[in-house]
């Protein structure tokens, strides 16, 4: 492979945590059954199946759990971004690291990684939509292109990535579209930072704008549990039901998935209402799946925080981590704009 920028083979940390990259099928057309089986293939396996990988990066592999990513907590989260931590802080000289994750929440995994890795170099989430028993899978050019960007010293100073498809993404803003085509990740009107293409290349037209990794104030070393934030959904006819169940259970903050530009049923709402003025944090967010919640006169009076364009499930990370250091709502909405 002729690319300067794998001139000098650097280390890649590679991460195994499971998901239909790792699943085997009953047979080369199991797209849809494959998980129950609990077959699954080790990262070490994985990478076994993908000898080229060695061509640019020396690739040191481990396993951190092995599970549908359905069943991807956040205490895995705090583990898998611990684990980062140490073996970047204890290796200066390695390119990255990579993740091998299912899809189904790797955007969620890839942004608190983008918050709590606390280091320039590139850290790649990657994932495949049809196993690799299956025919056509994703699932070795997706773990060759993760370690490829891991490796390639412009992918630096981005925050997390996500890799799938040769299509390079920010973990901010991507968000999985489709329950099974392999263009399932995008990040909506503000798009795709770059591709791992077919020359072999990284290339890249953009880069992120908001605070991210190095440049994050949010340190996971000591935290052994995250806040509790959950999300609302709005809908036609919602009610305070759910709202009321949350707050109930003793949730630490609510993040509200509301109808176009954050609003929901007036029901809703003054669920919503009652739970800011007995001191929950409440962010609004929206699920139309782009465009951004803003500080309208009436939300900012009735003390909700917005999310700007994050979506939802980012919002809830966010808030999490938030939690972390402060309960003012002021500074959860700053937070909030800046990541
Ligand atoms: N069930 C899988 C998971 O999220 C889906 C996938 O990986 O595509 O682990």
């Amino acid at each position: 492979m002729v690319n300067e920028a794998y001139a000098e083979k650097r280390r890649v940390y590679l991460f195994g945590t499971g998901g239909t990259i790792s699943f085997v099928g009953a047979n080369r057309t199991d797209f849809a059954n494959y998980s129950y089986g609990g077959s699954q293939l080790t990262i070490e396996e994985m990478l076994a199946r993908v000898p080229e990988a060695a061509e640019l990066a020396d690739v040191v592999a481990e396993q951190v759990i092995n599970v549908g990513s359905t069943e991807v907590y956040p205490s895995d989260w705090l583990t898998l971004a611990r684990r980062i931590n140490e073996r970047l802080a204890a290796d200066g000289d390695a390119a990255g690291a990579a993740v091998t994750h299912g899809t189904a929440t790797l955007e969620e995994t890839a942004y608190f990684l983008n918050l709590t890795v606390r280091d320039a170099r590139p850290v790649v989430v990657t994932g495949a939509m049809r196993p690799p028993s299956a025919m056509g899978t994703d699932a070795d050019n997706n773990l060759l292109d993760a370690v490829r960007v891991a490796a390639a010293g412009q992918s630096a100073g981005r925050g997390a990535l996500v890799v799938l498809n040769n299509e390079i993404q920010a973990a901010r803003d991507v968000t999985k579209t489709d329950a099974y085509r392999v263009e399932t990740f995008q990040s909506g009107h503000v798009g795709f930072l770059g591709y791992a293409d077919a020359d072999g290349g990284v290339v890249y037209y953009r880069r992120p704008e908001k605070r991210h990794t190095a440049d994050s104030e949010f340190d996971v070393s000591g935290i052994s549990e995250l806040p509790r934030v959950d999300i609302a959904y709005g809908y036609a006819g919602a009610d305070g039901t759910v709202i009321d169940a949350l707050v109930e259970a003793g949730v630490d903050g609510i993040v509200a998935a509301g109808l176009g530009s954050g609003g929901s049923p007036a029901p809703f709402m003054d669920a919503l209402q009652s739970a800011v003025d007995a001191g929950l944090p409440v962010t609004l967010a929206t699920h139309v799946g782009t465009g951004r919640v803003v500080q309208t006169r009436r939300f900012t009076e009735a003390g909700y925080i917005v999310a700007d364009n994050l979506h939802p499930k980012k919002a809830r990370i966010l808030m999490m981590l938030g939690l972390t250091q402060t309960g003012g709502r002021g500074e959860l909405q700053r937070m909030m704009l800046e990541y």
